[in-house]
């Protein structure tokens, strides 16, 4: 049984580590409703690759809290071709960020992590017990190992060093400020575009990668950061939890879904020739929900208000 702690983030000089990406974004749309001190640092200011800059940093700003969105992100292509960068800059990033936080008496930290740490034949739903029971999936071993070993540091250092460090595992995201390019993107974002792009041009058809079969969750990253604050503020042991909604689709339906949203009527070709990936990934989420968070918001929604972002944003400025 979990218990609830409490950590009011009022008042409290608060660093978000990775501001620009999705999550870290949604994170500070979320933290201007706590009363708390945001402070952030461009990637020119600090590279969280490099310790000494990342050590400066923390001595001179002395957070208080830190959450830990920065990290090398990519789908499925990404993470197959550029494995050396998914490795070394999640592990420099967890590591520099970590070992800092430990160094300049920073009171709570919660890293975040992903779903694809879990093994590729994980029972599903997956829970956190789940984590190096077999095989990663090799189209993210890379990226996994080094999330596992942020994972890991969190729990070293809170053993070794009683500091109050936890870690979330948030499932597939998607919404304002996903990474719209198609080879380097995750498929929530690559629907929206295609979709966006067949309207325009008036195309009959969407091209999907590889079967169309398998599963995935997908989470509203506004619930996400939801979730984060709640269990910046409630949540302190050693386990990480699972962050999701616990129900999942297959990308077909992922791609209807989206199409719906968007008022596309055409069909979908499936390029074979593009890998799956694994087969079903959807997290349990019974831990994180007996501490009394569950994602508020309905996919439909939050695929409809994700999408309008992107067509009044990221379309609008190719
Ligand atoms: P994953 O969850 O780590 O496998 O990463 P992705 O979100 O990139 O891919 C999820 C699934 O969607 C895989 O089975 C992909 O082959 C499939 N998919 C279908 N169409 C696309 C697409 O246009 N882009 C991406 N990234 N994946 C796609």
């Amino acid at each position: 049984m979990t218990t609830r702690s409490s950590y009011p983030l009022a008042g409290k000089r608060v660093w978000v580590a990775g501001h620009r990406g999705m999550a870290g974004a949604a994170l500070v749309r979320r933290l201007q409703r706590e009363d708390c001190r945001l402070l952030t640092v461009s990637r020119a200011e600090v590279d969280l690759r490099r310790q000494a800059a990342v050590e400066a940093w923390m001595d001179q700003a002395r957070p208080q809290a830190v959450f830990v969105c920065a990290a090398t992100v990519g789908g499925i292509l990404a993470n197959s071709t550029r494995p050396a960068e998914f490795l070394y800059d999640n592990l420099a990033i967890a590591s520099n960020v970590i070992h800092a936080a430990h160094r300049s008496g920073v009171e709570k930290l919660l890293f975040l992590g992903s779903s694809c740490i879990y093994p590729r034949l994980a029972a599903q739903p997956m829970t956190e017990e789940a984590l190096l029971t077999g095989p990663l999936e090799p189209t993210n071993e890379w990226y996994a190992v080094a999330k596992i070993a942020g994972i890991k540091l969190c729990q070293a250092y809170r053993r070794q060093h009683g500091c109050d460090f936890i870690s979330a595992m948030p499932t597939n995201l998607f919404g304002p400020g996903d990474n719209y390019d198609l080879q380097q993107g995750h498929v929530a974002a690559a629907m929206q575009v295609k979709v966006h792009r067949a309207r325009q041009t008036g195309a009959s058809q969407i091209e999907i990668w590889g079967s169309g079969t398998p599963r995935r969750e997908f989470l509203y990253v506004d619930d996400l950061a939801d979730a984060l604050v709640f269990m910046m503020k409630h949540y302190s042991d050693e386990p990480h939890l699972n962050v999701g909604t616990g129900v999942d689709i297959s990308i077909r339906e992922l791609a209807e879904l989206v199409a719906r949203v968007a008022g596309f009527e055409g069909g979908f070709v499936y390029d074979a020739s593009k890998p799956d990936g694994m087969p079903r990934k959807v997290m349990n989420v019974e831990r994180l929900a007996a501490l009394g968070w569950r994602a508020p918001t309905p996919l439909e929604d939050g695929f409809r208000a994700s999408y309008e972002w992107y067509v009044r944003n990221a379309a609008a400025a190719r």
